[in-house]
């Protein structure tokens, strides 16, 4: 079966071999505190630095999931006032989380399958942090990344953090025009569940050694915490040492292939399969606006319902996902991570 669901998704080939490699090399067993983790934790940091042009002076922290990313982001970062872009369930989750979590979010919101009008939004006053999602897995929207500069540009005494968790490795980002961004592995990086990657820069260490001043920042994974730890490449707790390790050689062999021709690729197989179901009558592409459709998470509206498709294509040894929520029964989501294929792309198009 091959998984071309929006997550967890299809394991890289290579998956297998690498975990194979790590329960020879006993990094199953090794402690936290030894060089051999030392090593594998500067390693997959250096990967990925090269792999996403993470600037040297970024910070990069392991959490257990992009969800905790989120808590940790506002927890750290925001006093008061969160701004958030919601678009859909998972930029949404991340405003009921600064909610819950105390703060006094504040949010422009649309309907599913929209993207943001970004002339004439003014950013309420004295706001802390401003969140992205830099692509809504419950969608199908990718938002442009320059839309997201300019706004920052325009709004510079707030922060700014993305999420690109069903983006990343694919999401040219440029780190220095924004403060922080997250994803988790069992997306984009083909690998399991379980381990969550935060980028910081050193605004972000500034404002939580203000915050900690005045409230908590949490204790078990704040940035101030994970900063110390991680200037010796380590962690606070007994980490996902497989999991890093397991990142790391993916980014290695992503590194080896090329970010450039990954990018390529993902785009020909998406243009592939948006021209295919914008020309099938049985089927519409979700998000009207050219411009916001995902090269990632295609989002399709099944106009015969998602089961039979489904069902068809799992007969076939392949897995697509339905719509989120309440689109079950009436979309299909298809991932076009890195792992999946042209072959794949042209296999389940024989289906529809
Ligand atoms: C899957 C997903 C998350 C949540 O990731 P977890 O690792 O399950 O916490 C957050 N944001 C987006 C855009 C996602 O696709």
């Amino acid at each position: 079966m091959r998984f071309l669901t929006v997550g967890p998704t299809q394991l890289f080939d290579s998956v297998p071999s690498y975990i194979e490699e790590a329960l020879k090399n006993n990094i199953c067993s090794i402690s936290h505190r030894s060089k051999d983790f030392e090593n594998i934790f500067r390693a997959t940091t250096s990967a990925l630095k090269e792999l996403m042009d993470i600037p040297e002076d970024y910070h990069i922290f392991f959490l257990s999931s992009a969800t905790e990313s989120m808590e940790r982001i506002i927890e750290n970062l925001v006093d008061e006032k969160s701004f958030h872009f919601v678009n859909g369930a998972f930029s949404n989750r991340f405003f009921t989380i600064a909610q819950e979590s105390g703060k006094k979010p504040e949010k422009i919101e649309v309907d599913f399958g929209e993207g943001f009008d970004f002339n004439n939004l003014r950013l309420p006053e004295n706001t802390d942090l401003i969140c992205f999602t830099h692509n809504e897995t419950s969608t199908g929207v990718m938002i442009d990344l320059k839309d997201i500069y300019k706004f920052k540009e325009q709004n510079p005494d707030s922060l700014v953090a993305v999420d690109i968790v069903s983006s990343a490795p694919y999401c040219n980002i440029d780190f220095r025009k924004i403060d922080a961004a997250f994803f988790s592995v069992q997306k984009g990086f083909g690998l399991p569940a379980g381990l969550g990657v935060l980028i910081v820069n050193d605004s972000c260490i500034e404002r939580s050694k203000q915050l900690r001043k005045k409230q908590s920042i949490g204790s078990y994974h704040n940035f101030l915490t994970l900063l110390q730890k991680s200037e010796k490449n380590q962690t606070p707790e007994t980490p996902n040492v497989l999991g890093i390790y397991l990142l790391g050689k993916i980014a290695e062999e992503l590194n080896r292939y090329g970010i450039d021709n990954i990018r390529k690729e993902t785009q020909q197989r998406a243009d592939i399969l948006y021209s295919f179901f914008e020309n099938n009558d049985n089927y519409e592409i979700f998000v009207k606006e050219k411009k916001i459709r995902s090269s990632t998470v295609i989002v399709i509206n099944a106009l015969d319902g998602s089961e039979k498709i489904i069902n068809k294509l799992r007969q076939n040894n392949y897995l697509i996902g339905a719509g989120y929520n309440n689109f079950k029964k009436t979309q299909i989501r298809i991932s076009n991570y890195p792992m999946v294929t042209m072959h794949d792309v042209k296999e389940i198009i024989k289906h529809f």
